[in-house]
């Protein structure tokens, strides 16, 4: 299985820095990308068409950061899967901390997201993680289970193939703050159980990455742990030089 490092550049960039950082993440990836990774890169809607192609040539692959769950109608403001596949996406990220936290979005809202996206042949990148307060309150399994449970329960097994986990633990998100190795893997091996138990026997080829202050310097040591197959860089990732240190890390 493939390594998936995925960067998130979150509403950040006007379109002519995100066509300089692309291009000169293109110019750096450009037969450079190892067989055992893959890149993928979620700008904001308004870039996405531009970035497809220089993206596409340097074999990264794009994503948006959020989708709605319905294939068109009177959804103001909202974006379809057939509308980001029409423009290049073949991932999108779903039930991001920050719009579970900052936007509100609940549960069923992740999971009607998460369900139509893969039914729709989008990849889903589901982010799940637990605040400072519910792991110092012991939550954090609890959190976790209610997480995965509510949004991949009864998926059918044909689209768990194009599912990608993400565990960010919401304190280290843009904090500078990096769990411990040790706090990676535990956490790790609780979603692969949780998945397990969710998804059967198709849980073995759903990836788990790691995302939080992910950073060019420690990169190469998280990448390194059996339970992390990929990580979710934010704040890293924008700028092109750091993103392809960690994509080389
Ligand atoms: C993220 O946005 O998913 C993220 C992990 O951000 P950062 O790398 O900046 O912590």
């Amino acid at each position: 299985m493939a390594q998936l490092i995925a960067a998130n550049w979150k509403m950040y960039k006007t379109m002519a820095e995100a066509t300089a950082t692309a291009t000169a993440l293109a110019e750096r990836l450009q037969g450079r990308i190892p067989s055992h990774r893959e890149v993928l890169v979620c700008p904001v809607f308004v870039h996405l068409a531009a970035l497809a192609p220089i993206l596409r040539d340097a074999g990264i692959a794009l994503g948006a950061q959020d989708v709605y769950p319905a294939d068109e109608g009177a959804f103001t403001g909202e974006v379809s899967p057939k509308q980001l596949q029409d423009v290049g996406c073949t991932h999108v990220l779903v039930g991001h901390s920050e719009r579970r936290h900052i936007l509100g979005e609940a549960d069923a809202l992740i999971a009607a997201k998460t369900r139509v996206a893969l039914e729709r042949g989008l990849a889903v990148v589901l982010c799940i993680g637990e605040t400072l307060t519910e792991r110092r309150s012991l939550q954090l399994e609890a959190v976790l289970f209610r997480q995965v449970s509510s949004a991949l329960t009864d998926l059918p097994a044909a689209v768990t193939e194009r599912l990608i986990v993400a565990y960010e633990p919401v304190w280290a998100i843009g904090t500078g703050e990096v769990a411990t190795l040790e706090d990676i893997d535990a956490a790790h091996g609780l979603v692969r159980r949780m998945l397990r138990d969710c998804l059967g026997a198709s849980a073995a080829a759903v990836r788990i990455l790691y995302g939080g202050s992910v950073k060019p310097d420690n990169a190469g040591a998280i990448l390194q742990l059996d339970t992390v197959d990929g990580v979710l860089v934010g704040g890293a990732s924008l700028d092109a030089e750091s993103f392809a240190r960690i994509v080389l890390a």
